[in-house]
């Protein structure tokens, strides 16, 4: 139980001015710092991980460090270090005025991190954000970020990769079961890894891709990395040259390398690989006993085996594919990308 430093009669536009002032908000700060000392289970924080914030409310300041979705340190003052920084209001303060306990909700709302909530625009792109932020609504908000890396690509040809890669990662986006308002997708100038080689599409070829998007500054960043080959880099299979259209580096994985499709060679048409293997890293199995990645008919979508649309599923191998199955659609909103809905 944190300490009190509001007194329970309080209006809501009292509230609004100890917030402004530096004095009352220290003393607050360090009522919720004892409190945290205190307490550390007590507090639940989702604006972030791994990030020291500044956050400036009028006149006043104060940092958040923020660890694994939890406030581990409120400082007083502008932090040494802050990774954002943070124009906030106290909108949200102010609409819980009503509440049976207004002073609780009130610190419950500076520990919850709702006072940034209603911050003044601060993106109109999301160049203007973080790269693993989206910007939406005027603010930068975490997003499920994907790495798209060349594969095979000369360093001066960033637009003939983009080309092939933009129509496969539009097709992913208007399948995959998100508000892709929340997706943010980088395409990684070959530049950074020109004519990277590999030999083994489900194996070294996945290494190959992290280490591009490694080279991009990507890693720890992108949820997942989608590697997309100009040509024939991606397939062979075990030293063999096979006509392989993808390959996910697991089930679930991090990693995946496919051709486009638009790249036809000898009657292959590689049509929705790359949302198929996708469909791998985030941990689908296959709706038909073919493949060589993880087996048929087990795993989160192992009922979509028996759904009567299954020769269109993305996660079988019939063709034209158009549509995640029921039981895939369940997992990937509830267990997967159930904070980017
Ligand atoms: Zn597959």
């Amino acid at each position: 139980m944190l300490p009190t430093v509001m007194s329970a009669d309080m209006t809501a536009s009292d509230i609004y001015n100890m917030l402004r002032d530096q004095a009352q908000l220290n003393t607050l700060m360090e009522t919720i710092n004892s409190g945290l000392a205190g307490a550390p289970e007590q507090i639940s924080i989702i604006i972030g991980t791994n990030r020291v914030y500044h956050v400036r409310l009028g006149s006043s300041s104060f940092g958040l460090t923020l660890s694994g979705g939890r406030v581990t340190a409120i400082s007083r003052g502008e932090p040494a270090n802050p990774t954002h920084i943070i124009y906030a209001s106290i909108t949200t303060v102010l609409n819980i005025a009503n509440a049976a306990d207004p002073v609780s909700e009130a610190i419950n709302a500076v520990l919850q991190g709702q006072i940034v909530i209603t911050t003044a625009p601060q993106c109109s792109a999301d160049s203007a954000c973080d790269d693993d932020e989206v910007c939406s609504g005027g603010q930068c908000v975490d997003a499920y970020t994907i790495a798209v890396v060349p594969m095979g690509y000369a360093a001066n040809e960033y637009q003939e990769f983009y080309d092939k890669a933009k129509p496969e990662m539009d097709l992913t986006v208007a399948h995959i079961p998100m508000n892709t308002d929340k997706l943010r997708i980088h395409y990684v100038n070959p530049s950074v890894c020109p004519n990277n080689q590999c030999t083994d599409v489900c194996r070294d070829c996945q290494n190959t891709a992290a280490e591009c998007a490694r080279r991009a500054g990507l890693q720890g960043v992108a949820d997942k990395v989608v590697g997309v080959s100009k040509g024939d880099v991606a397939v062979y299979i075990n030293g063999q040259p096979m006509l392989l259209c993808g390959c996910a580096g697991g089930i679930p994985a991090y990693t995946s390398v496919s051709r486009s499709r638009l790249y036809v060679e000898q009657g292959v048409y590689c049509y929705m690989t790359v949302v198929h293997e996708l469909g791998h890293q985030l941990g689908l199995y296959h709706v038909d006993a073919v493949g060589d990645e993880g087996g048929a008919c087990q795993g989160p979508n192992a009922a979509d085996c028996q759904d009567s649309n299954k020769a269109s599923d993305i996660m079988g191998y019939a063709w034209p594919q158009d549509h995640f199955g029921p039981a895939a659609t369940s997992y990937l909103r509830t267990s997967v990308l159930s904070g980017y809905q």
